[in-house]
């Protein structure tokens, strides 16, 4: 037994990524002694966690989790987050690498209060990503409402336009510098989590399913965001071609996943999601019907199969085995018919509905953008973990489809290697 509490070996670990998992790889380390550098793309931390509007199983916000997150890395000296970076450049090897980050400039300083002013005199408004551009967000804006760091960010598509100009002169406590420029940093570390999580899987790709095409089929994460207190509809969950409630709608499971044309395999997740959405459209609209084409409903473990038995004991949802083929519009009345071969029964069958959702799946946010460094990937872009070389490591989605926990468990066995590979330089 030892009093002693400092790490057992000096060193500074690098988390690319500040999603859930990279949230919990920093912690993780920081917690136990080491410095740690949390390198996020976004101008907030909380990655795709921070855009659902509820967990499952629990079905309680995911700001519950995020809050704790956020506060334990405020509590730590030795977590340094930088928001609005990317790594450039890796050189070096296990024990010892130099890495250039870029810092992309937010153009509001330490000095923001988050009073709100400069959104208020900004009058250009610019698509909402974080929303999936279902509504408009103005050039200077907070991320969203619990963003952290707690602080505006004025949009690089307004600059040099008079909103910007506007915006700087409505800000009282000298924030807004509309003259920052990006800077570059080299950053000397002993290892490197790689936490960039996942993309949805790009619906407009799958041809046969119609989004894009049709104003009453979204995607799943645009139904967390509509479900969502903070998103475009206030949590009200409304057709987008008229915001009328809908009184039908039909999930389209493997949207994209398990289809060798597209991701050849299960996304993991899109099943739960799906019973989970069930239950907003239940919360909200009672009488509303619900249908489930799926292929196999993947519920794994005991919690996941009892939550799945909860939505089956609703007598309006319906689960139909059998893979949608295709969906039509019909234009009138903007409802939307979805036709699958019933696996069961082997009947052709037709759904006409309000809203379908397509629950696409996850896509390695690598496969599109490779990272800049020596890594192994599989045919899907996901991280390999290369063991036996060390030193670099990938936590959560990066490395395979994952839920919030099986990524979390994942992040704190990765923050155990990159400790390893310090300790053994
Ligand atoms: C519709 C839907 C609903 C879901 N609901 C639930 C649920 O209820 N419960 C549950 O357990 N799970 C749910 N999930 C799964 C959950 O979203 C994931 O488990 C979780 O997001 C994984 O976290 P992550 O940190 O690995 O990845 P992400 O959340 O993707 O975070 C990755 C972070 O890395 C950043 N990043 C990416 N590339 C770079 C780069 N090059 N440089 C710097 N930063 C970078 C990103 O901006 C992001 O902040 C759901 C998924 C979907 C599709
Ligand atoms: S940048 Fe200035 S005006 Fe805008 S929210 Fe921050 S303190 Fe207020
Ligand atoms: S989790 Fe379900 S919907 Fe998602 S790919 Fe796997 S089987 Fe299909």
């Amino acid at each position: 037994m030892t009093n002693e509490t400092t790490a057992p070996a000096s060193g500074s670990i690098m988390v690319v990524g500040g999603g859930i998992s990279g949230l919990t790889t920093a912690l993780e380390a920081a917690e136990v002694g080491y410095d740690v550098y949390l390198v996020e793309k976004n101008p907030y931390l909380g990655g795709r966690v921070a855009q659902l509007n509820q967990y499952f199983p629990k079905l309680c916000p995911p700001t519950c989790g995020l809050e704790i997150n956020f506060r334990r890395i405020k509590d730590n000296p030795r977590i340094h987050v930088f928001t609005l970076a990317e790594v450039e450049k890796v050189d070096g090897g296990p024990g010892n690498y130099e890495v250039t980050v870029k810092l992309n400039p937010r153009y509001v300083n330490e000095n923001c209060t988050c009073c709100g002013d400069c959104a208020e005199a900004c009058d250009t408004e610019i698509s909402h990503d974080f929303n999936f551009g279902m509504n408009k967000v103005k050039g200077a804006h907070l991320p969203f409402e619990m963003a952290f760091p707690a602080r505006f960010v004025i949009s690089p598509q307004i600059i040099g336009t008079d909103a910007a100009a506007k915006a700087k002169e409505a800000c009282k406590y000298d924030a807004i510098d509309l003259d920052m420029q990006a800077k570059t940093l080299n950053l000397q570390v002993g290892a490197i989590v790689w936490a960039t999580g996942w993309e949805p899987y790009d619906a407009t790709r799958i041809d046969n399913l119609g989004f894009g095409q049709y104003d009453n089929i979204i995607t799943n994460m645009m139904m967390e965001r509509l479900a969502s207190p903070n998103g475009p509809t206030k949590g009200q969950i409304l057709r987008p071609s008229d915001d009328q409630a809908p009184e039908s709608v039909a999930f389209v499971q493997c949207a994209g996943s398990r289809d060798e044309n597209h991701l050849p395999y299960c996304s993991y997740i899109c099943c739960m999601a799906s019973l989970k959405q069930a239950t907003y459209v239940r919360e909200r609209y009672p009488e509303a019907k619900i249908y489930i084409f799926y292929i196999d409903l993947r519920a794994p473990g005991q919690r996941y199969e009892k939550f799945y038995q909860t939505i089956k004991d609703d007598p309006n949802v319906f689960f139909i085995k059998g893979k949608v083929a295709e969906v039509s519009e019909d234009q009138a009345t903007k409802a939307v018919t979805v036709v699958a071969e019933n696996a069961v029964t082997g009947e052709k069958t037709k759904q006409t509905v309000d809203l379908v959702v397509l629950a696409t799946g996850m896509q390695p946010t690598a496969a599109n953008a490779k990272l800049p460094a020596d890594l192994k990937y599989n045919a899907d872009g996901f991280i390999i973990n290369d063991y036996e070389k060390g030193g670099m490591f990938a936590a959560g989605c990066a490395n395979k489809p994952a839920d919030v926990v099986s990524s979390n468990q994942n992040a704190t066995g990765m923050a155990l290697k990159a400790i390893q590979t310090l300790a053994r330089k």
